[in-house]
C-alpha cells in the first residue's frame, strides 16, 4: 500500500462526518475612509461569507468568499441553500473523490439553474470549498500549500473536474507538468520559506485617496522594499496623468508601475485612454473593460502589445471555462486567479494548468478580506510544483483586515513568506467575527447609533441571520 492510499483510508475509517455548517455575514467598514475605491467601486464595505465547518472531531474548517458589502447577505443565503450538499458527508469519502464532490456542490440538478458555476452560487461554493480545504490541510497538519506540495502529482489532479477544459489541458498533461517539476523541489521550497514570493502593492494607488496620502504611500513602501506599484485609473484623463506623473516622479523608471480601470471602458475607449498613458510605461492595463468580454479584451491586447503593456484581467472572471476562452484567444497576458471568485481551490488548480501550458504568468488577484492570506499557498505551490519561476509573477498585496485573521500574512522585503500554520489561513479571530456580524455585532450596533451607516433592520431591508 502506499503512503497515499494510506492517508485515504485513514481518513475513511475515522468517519469524520461533517456536522454542521456555519455562515455568517462579516462587515467591515471600510468606505468610512475610502480603501478599496476605484473608478467602478467607489464605496466599497470590504466584506466576506464566512464558513464554518464542524466535523464530529475536534478540528474545524473556516473558508470565505469575498464581497464589497450590500449582497453578502445573498451569499450567505447561497451557502445556505448549499448545504444540505455538505451536512452529513464523511470528510475522508469527499477528499478521496473531491472532483466528484466538487461536481456534486456545483451541479445540484435544480439549484445550478442560478449559475451554473457564476455569480453569487458561485462564490458560495468558493467559501464552501475553501473550508473544506482549510480541514484537509489542518487533518494533516500542514499549511495548505506544503499539503498541495506534498501530493502525488496524481492525487493532486484528481481534485480537479476538467469536464468543459479538456480540449485545453487534459489530467494527463496535468500529471506530466507536475512530475516534470520534481527536480529542485526541495530547493524551491526552502527559498519560499527564506526569502518568500514577490508582492506589488496596490496600497497607494486607491482612486478615493488624495495626492498626498498616494505621495506618502507610495514613499512608505518604497522604503518597505517595494518595487511595484498599482494605481486606479479610468474616471478621468486628467486626473489620471497627473497621478501616474506623480507616482513615477516617486517610485521612478526601474520600478514597475501598473493601472487598473476595474471594468469602466468600453473596448476602444480603454485602447484610447491607455494610449495617453503609455509615457507612463504601465505593465499593464488591468480590467480595462466588461470582465466576460474575451474578445474584447482581445482587441485590446492586440492594439496594446506594441506600446509594451499587457493586459491583466481574472479577479471576476467567472469560472474556469471564461479563463480558458481568455487565455486561449490571447486576451490577458497576466492571468489573476482569485480564491474565491470561481469554485475554490479545485477550480483554482485548474486554471493554474491551463495558463502554464498556455505559457501566461499567473499574478493573482488580492486584497479583499482574506485573499492575500489564500492566494499566497496557491502561488507558492505553482512556483514549487509547476512553472518553478517567479519571472513576471507578482502576488498582489494590499494592507487591509490582516489584523482580524488568527493566521495573517507575514510579507517581508515586499515577498510573503510561506505561512507556516496548519490550515489555509482563512480563520478570522472570533472577537473580529463578533464585532464585525452584520448587522448584530458589537461594531455594527455602534455605528448605527453614531448615524454612520442606516441601520437595515429598521429599514424594509432583507437580512440574512446566521444559523
Ligand atoms: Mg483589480
Amino acid at each position: 500500500m502506499t503512503e497515499r492510499s494510506e492517508h485515504s483510508s485513514m481518513y475513511q475509517d475515522r468517519g469524520l462526518k461533517i456536522r454542521t455548517l456555519h455562515v455568517r455575514d462579516i462587515r467591515f467598514p471600510t468606505s468610512l475612509e475610502l480603501h478599496g475605491s476605484d473608478a467602478m467601486h467607489v464605496d466599497c464595505d470590504y466584506s466576506c461569507a464566512y464558513v464554518t465547518v464542524y466535523t464530529e472531531g475536534d478540528v474545524e474548517g473556516h473558508g470565505l468568499t469575498f464581497t464589497i458589502g450590500r449582497g453578502n447577505e445573498i451569499v450567505v443565503a447561497a451557502v445556505k441553500s448549499l448545504s444540505p450538499l455538505v451536512v452529513g458527508q464523511d470528510a475522508g469519502q469527499i477528499f478521496n473523490d473531491f472532483a466528484g464532490f466538487w461536481r456534486k456542490l456545483t451541479n445540484d440538478s435544480q439549484l445550478r439553474w442560478v449559475g451554473p458555476e457564476k455569480g453569487v452560487i458561485h462564490l458560495a461554493t468558493a467559501a464552501i470549498i475553501n473550508a473544506l480545504w482549510d480541514l484537509w490541510a489542518k487533518l494533516q497538519q500542514k499549511p495548505l500549500w506544503k499539503l498541495l506540495v506534498d501530493m502525488e502529482p496524481e492525487q493532486l489532479v484528481s481534485t480537479i473536474d476538467f469536464r468543459y477544459i479538456s480540449d485545453a489541458v487534459t489530467k494527463q498533461e496535468a500529471i506530466a507538468m507536475l512530475k516534470a517539476m520534481q527536480e529542485g523541489k526541495e530547493e524551491r521550497e526552502e527559498r519560499m520559506i527564506r526569502i518568500g514570493y514577490p508582492a506589488y502593492t496596490t496600497q497607494a494607488g486607491w482612486l478615493g485617496y488624495s495626492n498626498e496620502q498616494v505621495k506618502a504611500l507610495c514613499s512608505k513602501y518604497l522604503a518597505k522594499g517595494f518595487t511595484a506599484f498599482k494605481v486606479k485609473v479610468g474616471q478621468n484623463l486628467e486626473d489620471d496623468l497627473c497621478r501616474c506623473a506623480m507616482v513615477r516622479e516617486i517610485i521612478g523608471w526601474d520600478n514597475k508601475l501598473m493601472v487598473d480601470a476595474n471594468q469602466v471602458w468600453d473596448t476602444e475607449q480603454a485602447i484610447e485612454w491607455m494610449k495617453q498613458l503609455a509615457e507612463f510605461k504601465p505593465l499593464w492595463i488591468e480590467e480595462p473593460t466588461f470582465p466576460d468580454d474575451v474578445l474584447g479584451h482581445a482587441t485590446i491586447s492586440k492594439a496594446l502589445k506594441p506600446l509594451g503593456i499587457g493586459v491583466a484581467t481574472g479577479e471576476m472572471c467567472c469560472n474556469r471555462v471564461m479563463f480558458k476562452q481568455f487565455l486561449q484567444a490571447g486576451a490577458m497576458q497576466y492571468c489573476q486567479i482569485d480564491s474565491c471568485r470561481i469554485g475554490g481551490v479545485n477550480e483554482v488548480l485548474s486554471v493554474y494548468f491551463m495558463a502554464k501550458k498556455l505559457g501566461v504568468p499567473v499574478c493573482p488577484h488580492a486584497g479583499g478580506v482574506g485573499l492575500c492570506e489564500m492566494v499566497q499557498h496557491l502561488q507558492i505551490f505553482d512556483y514549487i510544483c509547476l512553472t518553478g519561476t517567479t519571472e513576471g509573477r507578482m502576488i498582489e498585496f494590499a494592507d487591509q483586515q490582516h489584523e482580524h485573521f488568527e493566521n495573517s500574512i507575514h510579507v517581508l522585503h515586499a515577498h510573503y513568506i510561506a505561512p507556516k500554520m496548519p490550515g489555509y489561513s482563512t480563520a478570522l479571530k472570533a472577537e473580529s467575527a463578533e464585532a464585525y456580524e452584520y448587522p448584530n455585532g458589537s461594531k455594527w450596533e455602534e455605528m448605527f447609533a453614531k448615524g454612520l451607516f442606516p441601520d437595515p433592520r429598521k429599514q424594509n431591508v432583507f437580512v440574512c441571520q446566521a444559523n
